[in-house]
């Protein structure tokens, strides 16, 4: 029942934006904080930016069509935090592991997300209304 090992921090924060460029320079200008990279991620079609804080990111995402699961989300809520990724090891074991402990999950199976990183999303329902997505990088560190 469950995992002993704890997620090893929050990896980032997700923010739904309409228009990323425009939204980079009030973290970078006005917080001081540094713009990591950017990145189209075809599958998801969204276009992201991590801006680095700590051992943390912001994560900004603007959809690249109308195909784009940030597209609905802004048409529906309009921009804001929109997921809380956790990084983590075993992906595959943890998916497992929730499931079996009732835990619905959007992505039974890990998939190719932004920075490389494998990544799955756990259903809101399940979690307090929270979109929370599992990412575990292959270099342990995670940008
Ligand atoms: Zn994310």
């Amino acid at each position: 029942m469950g995992f002993e090992e704890t997620p090893k921090k929050i990896a980032h924060i997700g923010i739904a934006v309409r228009d990323l460029e425009a939204s980079i320079p009030f973290y970078t200008d006005l917080l001081g904080m540094t713009l990591e990279k950017m990145e189209e991620v075809e599958s998801e079609q969204v276009k992201v930016a991590f801006i680095k804080i700590g051992e943390s990111r912001i994560e900004l995402l603007e959809p690249l069509s109308e195909k784009s699961a940030i597209h609905s989300f802004l048409e529906k809520k309009g921009e804001g935090i929109h997921h809380i990724a956790l990084e983590v090891d075993n992906i595959d074991e943890r998916l497992n592991d929730l499931q079996e402990n009732g835990i619905r999950l959007i992505n039974e199976q890990p998939k190719q997300g932004a920075d490389n990183a494998q990544i799955a999303f756990l259903h809101p329902k399940s979690t307090n209304g929270v979109l929370f997505e599992l990412c575990q990088h292959s270099n342990g560190k995670g940008i």
